[in-house]
């Protein structure tokens, strides 16, 4: 039987693609995700199983849409925890709320918008633990830096690997079916539209109504999106959860220490390498990550010689984009296209408020016509 729902074509499985299927699937539509990889594949040219990940927004209060989105996002995730914790019985996402610490090694620069929409909000006096136990194991070094601002709230950490596969799973709930192949992008977007529409016949799915082009950095490619460019994150993951999720900021670098929640590990980070598209991890970066992480996160000090025990060294290439993030839609050929990719470092963090306005952008495209009608059926 076919269906008489607007079938939404998918093209990417990151956390935008499926977070954005989940909703779409939910508001009633008929949704195929295509995508080149998918939860479980690890890959240069997917970004979302590298992240952190943890709620800690970077948008500024210049960028209103990306600080509603992130509010959204933390306000989803909290319902969900809290549906989680009534009801033993539903899949777990692998999301946890945490303490989080954040420590900055100059007098404070930023502007802390989010302050009243995290948990718990306090800022920290520099004399008293944790800064005060962080500062002293510094000062045995004359020039070792030391933090003159903090504050701790509860927020959110990720375990990304997890909470991909949690959202394919409800996804599929839904009836969205997954495929996992490569389009071409060696002949044009419109080109790779008709592949993506061919593929989704060959799996017994019907003509698209509209494209939802998530495909992240692969934008570049894909629809030649020359302003697309990477953000190379690299990492390390070592055994053991660490209490807390914390972040320094400090002059000219960024040390981090995210627990993956129910994984037993850890992710120590990190850098920001604009324009760098290596996959190699850089030796001289992973000692300086471990190093800076020793007063971070002494508690996963358990490996030989007082060290941490590592599991694995890896980057990832974050999603960046002249003019940021794009939200829009546009008629490719005689084809509908909304455009949501360039989430650059808060792809997690944006999740939830970028589906709904492909939700949005999803139905207005189709209002042209009239096909959105038949979603509501
Ligand atoms: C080290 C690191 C730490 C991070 N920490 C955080 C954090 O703490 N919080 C946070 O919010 N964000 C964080 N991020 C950013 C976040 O990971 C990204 O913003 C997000 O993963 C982007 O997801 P996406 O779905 O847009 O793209 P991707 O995950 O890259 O997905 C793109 C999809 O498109 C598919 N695709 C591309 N081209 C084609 C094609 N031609 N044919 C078929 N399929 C195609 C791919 O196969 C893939 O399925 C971090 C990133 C890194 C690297």
């Amino acid at each position: 039987m076919t269906s008489a729902k607007p079938h939404v074509i998918i093209i990417g499985a990151g956390v935008t693609g499926l977070t954005s299927a989940y909703f779409l699937a939910d508001a009633g539509y008929d949704v195929t995700v295509i995508a080149a990889h998918v939860p479980g594949d690890e890959s240069i040219e997917y970004t979302s199983p590298w992240a952190g990940a943890h709620w800690r927004t970077s948008a500024t209060p210049a960028e209103p849409t990306i600080c509603d989105w992130d509010v959204q996002t933390f306000e989803y995730w909290v319902e969900l925890l809290e549906r989680e914790g009534r009801d033993a019985g539903l899949p777990k996402c692998g999301i946890k709320m945490q303490d989080s610490y954040h420590f900055w090694d100059t007098e404070l620069q930023e502007d802390l918008w989010w302050a009243p929409h995290v948990k718990d909000f306090r800022q920290l006096s520099p004399l008293r633990d944790p800064v005060a136990t962080i500062n002293d194991s510094s000062s045995n070094k004359d020039d070792a830096p030391q933090i003159k601002w903090a504050a701790a709230c509860r927020a959110p950490s990720i375990n990304v690997p997890q909470y991909l596969l949690y959202l394919q799973s409800q996804a599929r709930c839904l009836g969205v079916q997954v495929i996992k192949a490569r389009l071409p992008t060696d002949a044009g977007f419109e080109n790779a539209l008709l592949s993506a529409e061919s593929t989704a016949k060959a799996h017994g799915r019907k003509k698209a109504d509209i494209f939802l082009n998530a495909t992240g950095l692969g934008a570049a490619k894909l629809c030649g999106d020359e302003g697309m460019y990477p953000i190379r994150g690299q990492t390390v993951l070592v055994k053991g959860e660490a209490k807390a999720t914390r972040t320094r900021n400090g002059d000219g670098y960024v040390a981090y220490c995210i627990p993956r929640p129910g994984s037993g590990m850890t992710i120590l980070g990190g850098t920001k390498e604009v324009g760098n598209w290596s996959e190699a991890a850089d030796p001289e970066t992973t000692r300086l990550i471990l190093e800076r992480n020793r007063v971070l996160a002494p508690e996963l000090l358990t490996g030989e010689e007082g060290g941490f025990e590592v599991v694995s060294v890896q980057c990832g290439l974050r999603p960046g984009r002249k003019g940021g993030t794009r939200m829009e839609r546009e008629i490719v050929g005689r084809r509908r296209v909304v455009h949501a990719y360039g989430h650059a470092s808060g792809g997690y963090q944006n999740s939830v408020g970028s589906a709904r306005l492909v939700l949005r952008l999803v139905e207005r495209s189709l209002d042209g016509d009239g096909v959105r009608a038949t979603a509501r059926l």
